[in-house]
């Protein structure tokens, strides 16, 4: 058969896939598409049945149908034209927001981490410098190259584990920062493969909650961090970060595999506060359990499910509403079928 004849010299890049399996299933199913990856000679990785509990930071949770691992910006590019058009699309950064449901995610799943890895000073003058990142970068990462630079004000990226592409989604803060104060510029990417060059004016940004550009993800970004003209920025920035890092420490039960905050908090109050006050910390389900050391972190203390994780966030949801009549909002993202 012809195309199993090209597509022989490609063959070694679909992960876990005899050759002639790999084709007969796709073709079987209908996703000619996905044959032509292959043909195309992509570059990166293609995964089947990939446990997302090695992707998040619960560790917990079921498989994605499909995963994608690019190589760079064009093989990213050139996997997503391959897709047929119903198949569903989800990006994911180092899943420290993230719980995917026992039952699994359906669709493709695509990995930022291990390709769109630049960062770079683009330009800077005595007010500022105009750093470029890729979604993939690790925003720790960002806020060490800032420090080194000279600049002030990107600290707080050192606090958030997840990736850049993450950090724009979620619009990603703390200790009174936010990752949009910093965006002047985005790159996108849209499920035909085809770039987008946005400013962050066309952008609704509010309290972790970004819109716009919908059908779109984050492909780059630029950040414009402040820079005074002291030469002791630097190390002033540093410190910073090492403050910043030694409270997380102090505060958050990082031992244990978590998300982070579970709720945003609502106006004028803390969601940490209200869960604590409704008699949760230590509550269990299954392997799960309402953080002893910070209220609103779920842990996984060994074992937990998805649906342990869950169950504990409808029951904080719920003690919260029923007690003081605040409906708290989730802040992690729960995707994929239930088991
Ligand atoms: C210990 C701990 C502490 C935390 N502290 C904070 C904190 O102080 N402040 C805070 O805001 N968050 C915090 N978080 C949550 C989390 O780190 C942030 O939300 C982070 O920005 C998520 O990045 P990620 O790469 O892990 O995203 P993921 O968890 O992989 O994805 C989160 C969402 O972003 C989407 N996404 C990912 N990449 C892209 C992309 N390239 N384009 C479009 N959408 C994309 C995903 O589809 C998903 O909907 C904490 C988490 C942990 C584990």
């Amino acid at each position: 058969m012809r195309v199993e004849g090209l597509m022989t010299a490609c063959l070694p890049r679909v992960e876990g896939f005899h050759a002639s399996e790999f084709i007969r299933s796709a073709v079987k199913r209908q996703y000619w598409n996905e044959a032509m990856a292959v043909e195309n000679q992509l570059r990166g990785q293609l995964k089947r049945r990939e446990p997302m509990a090695r992707h998040v930071s619960w560790r917990a949770g079921g498989v994605a149908d499909r995963a994608y691992v690019p190589v760079d910006r064009d093989d990213l590019a050139g996997f997503l034209k391959t897709l047929p058009a119903q198949e569903p699309v989800y990006f994911v950064g180092l899943g420290s927001n993230l719980l995917v449901r026992d039952g699994g995610l359906r669709g493709t799943v695509v990995f930022t981490h291990w390709a769109l890895r630049d960062v770079r000073v683009v330009a800077t003058n005595n007010m500022g410098a105009e750093i470029y990142a890729e979604a993939g970068v690790a925003s720790p990462k960002v806020a060490r190259f800032a420090a080194l630079h000279g600049c002030e004000g990107a600290e707080f990226l050192a606090g958030i584990p997840g990736t850049v592409g993450g950090a724009l989604a979620m619009n990603a803060g703390c200790y009174g920062g936010e990752t949009w104060d910093l965006v002047t510029h985005v790159t996108t990417i849209d499920r035909s493969g085809v770039l987008h060059e946005r400013d962050a004016a066309e952008f609704q940004i509010g309290y972790r909650s970004v819109r716009g550009a919908e059908n779109e993800w984050f492909v780059a970004v630029l950040f414009c961090v402040p820079r005074r003209n002291d030469k002791n920025s630097s190390e002033k920035s540093r410190n910073k970060i090492k403050e910043l890092l030694s409270r997380r420490i102090a505060s958050q039960p990082l031992q244990q595999p978590n998300a982070g905050s579970v709720f945003r908090n609502p106006p004028n109050d803390y969601a940490a506060r209200l869960i604590e006050a409704c008699g949760l910390k230590g509550r269990r389900i299954g392997g799960a359990e309402i953080s002893r050391k910070h209220s609103n972190f779920i842990v996984n203390t060994g074992g937990a499910s998805a649906a342990d994780i869950e169950a504990l966030i409808e029951l904080a949801r719920d003690a919260v509403r029923d007690r003081f009549g605040i409906a708290l909002e989730q802040e992690v993202r729960i995707v994929g079928d239930r088991a």
